[in-house]
């Protein structure tokens, strides 16, 4: 239905306080496919009142759906699973036209997003409070979660459905109402969802849709009304906005970017390792803040771990993400493609060699999409540019150390903490990674540690902003304010019955 809607109309709205509008912003940006350069549709970039329409919005509706019975809350969101289930084949296909991965990963992806759907429809349970009977004679103590009001969402273009879901079926089963704003990028997917919202049936103002780019952000960053912010993008804006929204007195948890490390033991089964780290670093052409970015061979695994990802980097399928048979897709933007290849020379100018070079591909019948193949950089400096910068792109660096000690060593050297995996047939040395090494989520054996619905996705350092994570128990916390109640009903001052 959104794909018949752009052609003949071609300007997103947004969605606020139940209806959909066109927004009154002069200025607009192209959403383009990155595999074909052909543009889809015009994003507006709402200027602050639309911000407050939204609030404001969101804000009378809060009245009513926080005093909702949170069993009655969660019917609207299986409302929206079902919803988001039968259209799957469409979003997934929305989101590899607008942002390029592969449909297995769109797909894969919004299965992510339905998860956290599912985990929050336990929000019956997982909001519950505490009691504490007799702390002292005849004197009940207890907790209970309350929501906070208005809170938003300002979300990446690397996964345009799976990151708003970690925030926002949380926020509003624990009674709160929301306000998305998608990346100026990638907005048709969030489009799609939200006629999915429309459809399912949430009361005006429950949930809030505004396009747009910084003016947008800075409107809700300096909202009063708006009492908390979940962000995740760049760590530069990652930081502005954890510094801008705590100036405004609200709660913010901003997850930012990263440079992950993959530890790759000679005991390691290498062919399964290669396998993995392959997808980790290529997949979603490395533009996954779970991509790992720098392999750290360790001993004698350093000739078959080369030798092994160079064939598997050279072979990998790169074309349009709607072809079966395409193994890696395009990266978001020429900006983005100029920005990788500049940073490969600047690794080769730092004195790695290129075993692998995907700069300036020939994609036949693709010639204006936005590609670079996989690309492999040997010896690369430890201190080096390339190996502290997030690259964003499908590069993978190669290091090389002689003791896992000396690995975990420049893992926790590193001023991201995203993630760090380790690849190995030992207990042992798994033991001594995952105890020592100084990132949120850790991987053993696992290329992607992306934590599921039910755990929170974590990230320590420069990758991670706040203290509280999104999805499962992180996200009820973030979402709720405690409320303490200390009761004494003595008998003399009561009726007697
Ligand atoms: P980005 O920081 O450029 O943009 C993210 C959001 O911030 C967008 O909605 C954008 O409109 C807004 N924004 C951008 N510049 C702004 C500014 N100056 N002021 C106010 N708002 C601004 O990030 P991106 O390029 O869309 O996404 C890629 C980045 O996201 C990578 O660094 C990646 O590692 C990171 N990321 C992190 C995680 C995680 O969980 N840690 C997950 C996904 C992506």
């Amino acid at each position: 239905m959104l794909l018949n809607m752009l052609m003949s109309d071609v300007l997103l709205k947004n969605y606020i306080d139940g209806e959909w509008r066109l927004s009154s912003a002069r200025d607009r940006l192209p959403v383009q496919n990155p595999a074909t350069a052909e543009i889809l549709a015009e994003v507006p970039l709402s200027p602050g009142d639309e911000v407050n329409q939204a609030t404001a919005a969101a804000t009378q509706a809060f009245t009513d759906w926080r005093r909702v019975p949170p069993v009655e809350r969660v019917q609207y969101l299986f409302q929206l699973k079902g919803l988001l289930e039968t259209q799957a084949d469409e979003i997934s296909r929305l989101i590899t036209q607008e942002c390029g991965k592969t449909l297995k990963e769109s797909r894969g992806e919004l299965q992510r997003a339905i998860e956290n759907v599912e985990v929050a429809c336990g929000i019956p349970t997982a909001m519950q409070g505490a009691f504490s009977e007799d702390i002292a004679r005849g004197i009940d103590e207890f907790m209970i979660r309350q929501p906070l009001g208005v809170a938003a969402a300002i979300a990446p273009f690397n996964f345009p459905a799976m990151i708003p879901f970690w925030f926002m079926p949380y926020a509003i089963a624990c009674g709160n109402t929301y306000l998305v704003k998608p990346s100026e990028k990638v907005p048709l997917t969030m489009q799609k969802i939200f006629e999915l919202i429309d459809q399912a049936g949430f009361p005006a103002g429950v949930v809030n849709l505004v396009n747009g780019a910084k003016e947008t952000v800075d409107a809700i960053l300096q909202h009063p009304d708006i009492r908390a912010i979940s962000f995740v993008g760049s760590s530069p804006v990652a930081r502005y906005i954890y510094a801008q929204a705590a100036a405004h007195g609200k709660r913010v948890q901003c997850q930012g970017g990263a440079k992950n490390p993959i530890i790759v033991l000679p005991d390691a089964d290498m062919q399964m390792t290669t396998r993995i780290a392959a997808d980790s670093a290529f997949g979603c052409a490395g533009q996954r803040c779970l991509a790992a970015s720098l392999a750290v061979t360790v001993g004698d695994a350093k000739t078959a771990f080369t030798e092994a990802i160079s064939t598997t980097a050279a072979n990998r399928v790169t074309g349009n993400g709607l072809d079966a048979d395409v193994q890696m897709g395009p990266v978001i933007s020429p900006q983005s493609r100029d920005r990788i290849e500049a940073l490969i020379q600047t690794g080769v100018d730092e004195g790695a060699k290129v075993l692998v070079d995907g700069r300036q591909p020939q994609i036949t019948g693709l010639e204006q999409g936005h590609f670079v193949r996989p690309t492999v950089l040997q010896d690369v400096p430890p201190t080096g540019e390339i190996a502290r910068t997030e690259i964003f792109g499908p590069v993978l660096g190669l290091l090389h150390v002689e003791t896992i000690e000396d690995a975990i060593a420049l893992v926790n050297r590193s001023p991201w903490g995203n993630m760090a995996c380790l690849f190995t047939g030992s207990g042992a040395a798994a033991r001594q990674f995952r105890y020592g090494a100084e990132a949120g989520n850790i991987g053993i054996n696992i290329g992607v540690a992306a934590p599921m619905a039910f755990f929170p996705f974590s990230g320590w350092k420069d990758s991670f902003f706040g203290d509280l994570h999104g999805q499962s128990h992180h996200a009820v916390e973030f979402f709720t304010q405690t409320k303490v109640v200390i009761e004494r009903w003595p008998k003399e001052w009561s009726r007697q019955f």
